[in-house]
């Protein structure tokens, strides 16, 4: 287990439709525990922790540590995507298909 940054969002559940707080780890930019909402600009140090690269539309994967919805205990999909542009996170959502990180290392991949 190596280090991750965290995106904290407020999303659905998909069961009960409530929105509730999850903790969503991913690692794209300098990973070093950074916590983050949406809107927010990721921060980079320009060391071996920097992951991507500045300039970039990417989806990262995220994974939530805490899908189980408060209100009905539904257990939500972990699997995320993260919309990041130019290192700013401007979306996340459940992941549409995980297999287009497995191409890569994994952690984003770029798309248009
Ligand atoms: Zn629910």
């Amino acid at each position: 287990m190596g280090t991750f940054n965290t995106l904290i969002a407020v999303v659905d559940c998909v069961n009960c439709n409530k929105p509730f707080t999850q903790e969503i780890q991913f690692k794209y930019a300098t990973v070093w525990q950074y916590l983050y909402n949406v809107g927010d600009k990721l921060t980079r140090t320009n060391n071996y922790y920097d992951i991507g690269k500045p300039g970039t539309k990417v989806k990262a994967c995220g994974i939530s540590a805490d899908n189980i919805c408060p209100n009905c205990d539904f257990i939500n999909e972990e699997d995320f995507d993260l919309f990041i542009e130019n290192d700013v996170i401007i979306g996340v959502n459940y992941a549409e298909d995980l297999s287009i990180y497995f191409d890569t290392e994994g952690d984003f991949v770029e798309y248009e």
